[in-house]
């Protein structure tokens, strides 16, 4: 079986354990189930925001305590996640680096930077969308997440992206990707393309889009890769109708 379909199932088991032993009082989400009396887009995004904030803060709090892993006692701050509760776009990367970890914010360093323009340039304000990563804690020296650290972390991203109920993912990177759409499949493959991020049994899938990481695209800078990212984002902004700015130097 594909290491990343083991992660996923156990990260799935630990969850359904977690909400049988809790009695069902883990964190409730404003989704509906898919065959409950539908509200408008926008009449969810405008009611659900008060209480959404309350439990985005709930979750970040148990960011904040989370010894799941070892990474919670290395770090120097927990990362939850920032940004708008009632976020059409959701931005997941892979894990926090060194100036996230001292400022406790996503994506504040140098491939943030690049992050913050490709927003800009697609028409929006940081405050906007909401971005996250697949775990919460820095990795010492920037290694890759092990899988019994997603394993840990992963339920946390998974409750924000109930909660916040975006209309598209953009998945940041190759970690990002595999993890969300639990494939083994090379980000080469799976970027420009949409897929489907599915939360919760018996929720509608929402559109995940996968592209390059911020920090690739700073490691190899060609016109090429950021022609791929912009047409990546094209295609974001296309699918949920928002306008997409015409120029022509990305
Ligand atoms: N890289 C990530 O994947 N996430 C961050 O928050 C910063 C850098």
């Amino acid at each position: 079986m594909e290491k990343q379909a083991d992660i996923n199932k156990v990260v799935r088991q630990h969850a359904e354990m977690a909400e049988f032993f809790s009695g069902g009082l883990t964190v409730k989400t404003k989704t509906s189930p898919v065959n409950t009396e539908p509200q408008s887009e926008a009449e969810s995004r405008v009611s659900a925001s008060a209480e959404t904030i309350k439990q985005l803060e709930v979750i970040a709090e148990q960011t904040r305590q989370c010894r799941k892993c070892r990474l919670g006692s290395i770090r120097k701050n927990a990362v939850p996640g920032e940004g708008n509760p009632s976020a059409r776009i959701m931005f997941v990367g892979e894990a926090p680096g060194a100036d996230e970890d001292e400022q406790a914010r996503p994506f504040v360093g140098r491939a943030g930077q690049l992050l913050d323009k490709i927003i800009v340039a697609c028409g929006l304000k940081r405050n906007d969308v909401f971005i996250a990563n697949i775990i919460k804690c820095r990795p010492p020296e920037n290694r890759d997440p092990l899988p019994d650290e997603i394993i840990a972390c992963l339920p946390y991203l998974q409750q924000q992206i109930e909660l916040i109920n975006p209309e598209i993912i953009v998945a940041l990177g190759a970690h990002a990707a595999k993890t969300l759409l639990n494939t083994t499949k090379p980000i080469g493959q799976l970027r420009g393309l949409f897929h489907e991020y599915v939360p919760a049994i018996g929720h509608k899938p929402i559109k995940l889009m996968p592209t390059f990481h911020p920090a690739y695209l700073l490691r190899n800078y060609s016109d090429e890769n950021r022609r791929k990212v912009w047409e990546d984002m094209k295609k974001v902004l296309a699918e949920i109708n928002l306008p997409v700015p015409q120029k022509s130097d990305k």
